[in-house]
């Protein structure tokens, strides 16, 4: 049994957290957020994530797992303390570092003996060597310490199971001691585990980020040569992913990724690269493509509406950047909102877990928790994120309520030969349009 700290208690830091208390270990998460950390010891989950509520309370319930803003004793009560802060990048695509920095200033001064510093947050290569120099600056008599870079793989919607069921585990260190340790730490969830040197720890993180996003930008344009040339994306889609070396996944063409990692891990990978003096160009198509397809998907509902979007009322369903979470950052619904509102169209819009937060970010949008509230009136529904409770939407319903019935799927969720049946227009992404 191990006693761990964690400082950052958000999608990563907290999942962490409960997922060690699980097994067995000894957990104070920290952050410095006071409101997140009230409600945090008061049983209340301030994030959307299936299954964490019900691990968080089990573990606090058996005094595994507690939370603090008190840095100072979660540091000098543990002997792995996981860094989980956020890691966002600033307008000039350098990652922000302030967020790493403050937790490992004030660590620094808080050391009493010998710690393992993990770092899960993603942070750009060279950052265990600025930990080692922020720690040795920034302690007030000198306290042995270890840093180990220990990337974070999890999907926010299934980041319980992602934990306990890695692909891989990544650890690099240049202390083989410590690294063993944070290794045998991670063996009770299994996954292969990569040991390598701390810049290539870094790099193992952004690079598969860039190359799952790379995947999705290139069906994006595949989808893009299928609507010039008569095809269907996602038979080419099928068609390519059966293929062993290519695998099925991150084919899907739809509206491009979003969400709090692709859009800032593929802009802080192309600064990696520029800051190296190489100019990385399929990453500079790849988020290029990724913008378009947000731009190209409003025209495609301004055509759809016959070339005007002035005064029109349009629902959006899905806001969240995907399905299971309430995580806005970077999800491309926002933008696509804004673009209509700026086209002149009245918003409404539906996500079974986002919607309160979204309506701050979205002003002029009604955000609801129902889909057939929503869709009331509306002469078009716009699909922008693939919530499983569509799936199961009565379509007859659904024509009974909306003005004309038009879908715009951003997503595919659809068949369009099914929908046409049903008695919708139904547009798409890379797929023949219907009827
Ligand atoms: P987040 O923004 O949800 O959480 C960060 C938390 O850290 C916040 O609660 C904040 O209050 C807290 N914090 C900031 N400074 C602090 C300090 N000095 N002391 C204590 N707490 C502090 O971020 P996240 O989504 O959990 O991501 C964390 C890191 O993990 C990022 O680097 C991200 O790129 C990476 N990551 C995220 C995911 C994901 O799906 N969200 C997946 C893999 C990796």
């Amino acid at each position: 049994m191990e006693r761990i700290a964690v400082i950052g208690t958000g999608y990563v830091g907290l999942v962490t957290g409960c997922c060690y208390a699980e097994i067995g270990h000894e957990v104070i998460c920290v952050d410095i957020d006071p409101d997140k950390v009230r409600r945090l010891s008061l049983g209340e989950i301030p994030i959307y994530e299936p299954g964490l509520g019900e691990l968080a309370a089990s573990n606090q319930a058996a005094g595994r797992l507690s939370f603090t803003t008190d840095l100072a004793r979660a540091v000098q009560d543990s002997s792995i303390i996981f860094i989980a802060v956020g890691t966002p990048t600033l307008e000039n695509g350098e990652v922000d570092m302030q967020q790493v920095r403050g937790a490992v200033e004030t660590l620094a001064r808080q050391m009493n003996d010998y710690k393992i510093i993990v770092m899960k947050s993603t942070v750009p290569v060279g950052t265990s060597r600025r930990i080692r120099q922020w720690m040795e600056e920034g302690q007030q008599r000198p306290v042995p310490f270890s840093v180990v870079s220990n990337p974070e793989f999890l999907r926010e919607g299934t980041a319980i199971h992602d934990t306990f069921h890695p692909d891989r585990v990544v650890i690099g260190s240049d202390d083989a001691d410590a690294a063993l340790r944070v290794e045998r730490l991670q063996a009770a969830f299994g996954g292969e585990v990569v040991r390598t040197d701390p810049e290539s720890a870094e790099l193992i993180k952004y690079a598969s980020n860039a190359f799952l996003a790379a995947k999705i930008s290139f069906i994006n344009e595949m989808a893009n040569v299928c609507e010039k040339v008569g095809a269907d994306v996602s038979l080419v889609a099928r068609g390519m992913g059966l293929d062993n070396r290519i695998g099925p996944k991150f084919l899907q063409a739809g509206i491009g990724y979003g969400g709090s990692c692709f859009p800032k891990d593929t802009r802080a990978q192309l600064k990696i690269a520029q800051n190296a003096d190489y100019d990385f160009r399929i990453l500079r198509a790849v988020i290029e493509v990724n913008t378009l397809q947000r731009e190209r998907f409003v025209e495609k509902v301004t055509a759809a509406l016959g070339g005007n979007a002035t005064g029109r009322s349009i629902t959006v369903w899905g806001l969240a950047f995907k399905p299971n979470t309430d995580d806005l950052r970077d999800a491309p619904a926002l933008d696509i909102i804004r673009a209509l509102q700026e086209r002149g169209a009245v918003v409404t819009a539906y996500d079974p877990a986002a919607a309160s937060k979204a309506s701050a970010l979205l002003p002029g949008v009604r955000c609801l928790t129902d889909p057939y509230e929503a869709a009331e009136n509306a002469e078009a529904v716009v699909i922008a994120t693939d919530w499983e409770d569509l799936r199961r939407i009565d379509f007859d319903r659904l024509r009974s309520l909306v003005r004309k019935p038009l879908i715009i799927d951003g997503r595919n969720m659809f068949a369009p030969a099914e929908m046409a049946e049903k008695g919708f227009t139904y547009v798409s992404v890379g797929r023949p349009a219907f009827p």
